[in-house]
């Protein structure tokens, strides 16, 4: 296979089906592959989506800057779309999240500014901000932008579509809630159960905001484009039960995932249980690789071994 150049690679990833969950004969799960995205991750779709509708709306230039606040997906898959554009980017991240996604952002261009890990991504969105009004720079604002839960209904909502002829149950995680909002709007109307997963710590459910291991999920406040009525159920998963997954996959299936894809894997099990048969499908966002830096393999395999199946 031959491509032109790296953009062509976004998107359009395998729909794995997961052979080893403990979940009834009759149902079957598949796992959408995003981590084989260029830049690694589902946020590389929405990278180039965010900058090119700046430019197509006349909001940035080439040669202009972005400013965004990212945990760090979002800021590689817009390094890489920054790049197409000639575009120069600052991303703002929490200090202590992911080395390896912050390296990667840097390696492709982007200036990595650091901010107090406590202050969580409110922190981060406001330095923004605030580094925006010197520098003249474009927000996207992935939190509130429109086009965030756009990209995913003309992406990978439509994806899944071409590969499955029904899908009974859709899972997945909330970071800013743009991927479940935009392929949950997209598969409701036809019949399809839509249920969002978060780690405790994250307040969808009602809880309390906290600390949590589980990374590029988790929210502080309700998304604004997540409507209630695309949800149909909310899942909080300890991180436990998400490393526990990220364990199995790697050990039954060959498959590495990060934490959010365990979180995402450990709801679908939960609502198998409930089924005797039908097609589950979750968003396995990024790779185990991208959390080594952060104990993953530690964290997994801590996991893995305290439990059992039927713990949860
Ligand atoms: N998992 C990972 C690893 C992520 O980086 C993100 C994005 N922060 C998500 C899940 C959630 O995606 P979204 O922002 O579309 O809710």
């Amino acid at each position: 296979m031959i491509v032109r150049d790296v953009y062509a690679l976004i998107g359009d990833t395998p729909l794995i089906e997961l052979r080893t969950l403990p979940v009834p004969n009759g149902v079957k799960v598949y796992g959408k592959m995003e981590m084989m995205n260029p830049g690694g991750s589902v946020k590389d779709r929405l990278g180039l989506k965010l900058i090119e509708q700046a430019i197509e709306r006349g909001q940035l230039e080439r040669g202009g800057t972005v400013i965004e606040p990212t945990a760090g997906n979002t800021g590689i898959g817009l390094a890489l779309a920054c790049q197409r554009y000639g575009v120069r980017l600052i991303t703002v991240t929490p200090e202590k999240f992911s080395q390896e996604k912050q390296a990667l952002m840097s390696l492709l261009g982007a200036t990595v500014v650091n901010t107090p890990t406590e202050l969580g991504m409110k922190g981060a969105i406001a330095h923004a901000k605030e580094l925006a009004k010197h520098e003249g720079a474009y927000v996207p604002e992935q939190f509130s932008n429109p086009d965030n839960p756009a990209t995913y209904v003309d992406t990978l909502a439509q994806e899944l579509l071409d590969d499955l002829s029904q899908i009974d149950l859709f899972v997945a995680g909330a970071g800013s809630g743009g991927t479940f909002a935009g392929v949950a709007q997209t598969l409701k109307p036809l019949g399809t159960k839509t249920v969002i997963v978060e780690p405790v710590g994250s307040i969808l459910n009602g809880g309390e905001p906290g600390p949590h291991k589980t990374e590029g999920i988790g929210v502080e406040k309700w998304p604004p484009f997540l409507e209630r009525s695309y949800v149909d159920a909310i899942h909080t998963i300890t991180d436990d039960e998400a490393f526990y997954y990220v364990a199995h996959l790697a050990k039954q299936e060959g498959l590495l995932i990060g934490s959010s894809s365990g979180a995402a894997i450990a709801a679908c099990v939960k609502e198998a249980n409930q089924m005797t048969e039908g097609t589950i499908v979750t968003i396995l966002p990024d790779s185990a690789e991208r959390y080594l830096s952060q104990g993953i393999v530690k964290e997994a395999e801590h996991a893995y071994k305290d439990s059992t199946h039927s713990r949860w």
